[in-house]
């Protein structure tokens, strides 16, 4: 197995892929012959910028995702919850994992395998088209459809050892499984290359360090924790080999005026595009979607299938009293498309990712930021904070010819 753990803090990459596949423990690699970063344009870095301001709550397990079978009355119900900060990188294996063993139970049941999914976010849309893939009839009954679920408030990185598990507390047979749900879930999302909508797309992104003879930046937005949070070590894992590793560039082929330029080519999903995507195609084979709130686990009894998988995220803490789920909060201040700035980047503990559907600017400097708040109201003045730590950056981006 090649899964490394980490018991260090993570470093600086947080939100951004490279946290995976090109940390600062990997050893750099020598810059190619003739390596001519490309032309990029400068983001427009502008609080008169934002578009929307979002927040939404990790569901975040320190034992990790549950993925265990309960029986409720007559129904038995396949959990698969509590991603953290890594439901979109880790959604296909996981959902695999929950829809083998959904249909395990229905071929115990006999007869065609008929299966309900709670939820349409990552893992609710992910779970039924791998039921679907393995011949399985399938409603999804949710309360929001998928546009509206937090999932469509995520970065659209490729993090998936993002906020996980807590490293005191996960077991030792985890990581195997991660291993195995992070693996999956990345050869999946490629399926989505190069398809119509870009749905995923692999893009540049910049690790930028120093940077003294830029202007000053404002004071960071505070760490918020809720009531008697104490510090979580947060479980670090790394895949050797599997995604592009970051390169130094070195100061002349840097675009932005900093000390130390790490570059990395890392997986972006177009989160908008993609929940799209995946409803179309679940509902294109014959999948039916239907609105519903369940208050308690004996409301998911008058379904009539009787195998369930639940998906329903951070709900499942009202709904199944999970009293291990926790929620983490974060915040996006998106600024106006700009879809000739197509990269991203991670500068004095804020991540900037440009997609079609705006530019994320996000403060992630802390892992403990937001941990223990359900608050999910926008924080404006967080949003112009975090603007105002990588505005420098941009008046003075130099003009490199093309590479
Ligand atoms: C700021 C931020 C950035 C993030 N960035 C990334 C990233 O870059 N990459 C990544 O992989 N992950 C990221 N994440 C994490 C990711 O967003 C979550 O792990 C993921 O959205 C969880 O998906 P889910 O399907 O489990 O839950 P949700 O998206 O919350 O979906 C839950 C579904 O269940 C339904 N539901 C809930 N309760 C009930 C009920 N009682 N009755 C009926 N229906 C119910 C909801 O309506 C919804 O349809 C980020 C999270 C945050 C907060």
């Amino acid at each position: 197995m090649s899964v490394v753990a980490h018991s260090s803090r993570r470093a600086v990459l947080t939100g951004l892929a490279g946290s995976v596949a090109g940390c600062a423990a990997t050893p750099p690699v020598p810059l190619a012959a003739g390596f001519a970063p490309r032309r990029i344009a400068p983001i427009l870095m502008e609080p008169e910028r934002i578009i929307r301001i979002t927040v939404c709550t990790r569901p975040f397990r320190p034992a990790g995702p549950r993925l265990d079978v309960e029986t409720v009355g007559e129904s038995r119900v396949v959990h698969n919850y509590g991603h953290g900060g890594s439901g979109w990188s880790l959604s296909w294996g996981s959902s695999a994992i929950a829809a083998r063993k959904a249909m395990a139970l229905a071929e115990v049941a006999g007869g065609p395998p008929v299966v309900a999914v709670i939820g349409s976010g990552a893992l609710g849309l992910t779970s039924a088209l791998q039921l679907q893939r393995m011949g399985a009839r399938v409603t999804i009954y949710a309360r929001e459809r998928a546009a509206f679920t937090r999932s469509m408030r995520a970065t659209g990185s490729w993090t998936p050892d993002s906020r996980i598990a807590d490293a005191d507390r996960v077991s030792t047979e985890f990581p195997a499984l991660w291993e195995q749900m992070a693996r999956e879930t990345y050869a999946t999302h490629q399926t989505y290359l190069g398809t119509e909508g870009d749905p995923v797309v692999f893009s540049d992104r910049y690790m930028l360090s120093g940077g003294a003879a830029l202007p000053r930046s404002p004071e960071p937005p505070p760490i918020r924790t809720g009531p008697g949070i104490k510090p979580i070590r947060f479980a670090e894992y790394r895949l050797d080999g599997l995604a592009p590793r970051s390169i130094p560039l070195p100061a002349s082929a840097s675009p932005f005026p900093v000390g130390e330029t790490r570059m990395v080519s890392a997986m972006q999903f177009n989160v908008a595009e993609l929940a799209h995507r995946l409803e179309t195609e679940f509902l294109s084979q014959g999948g039916q979607i239907e609105t519903r709130t369940f208050n308690t686990p004996a409301d998911l009894t008058t379904l009539p299938e009787k195998i369930v998988i639940n998906c329903t995220g951070y709900g499942a803490k009202a709904l199944f009293e999970d009293k291990d789920l926790i929620p983490v909060r974060g915040q996006i201040a998106w600024l106006a498309p700009q879809p000739e700035a197509n990269y991203g980047l991670h500068f004095r503990g804020v991540t900037v990712l440009s997609r079609p559907d705006g530019i994320v600017v996000q403060a992630t400097r802390n892992d403990m930021n937001g941990v223990g708040v359900d608050d999910e109201t926008p924080d404006r003045a967080e949003a112009n904070a975090t603007i105002g730590l990588v505005a420098p950056l941009f008046p003075s981006i130099r003009r490199l010819p093309s590479g």
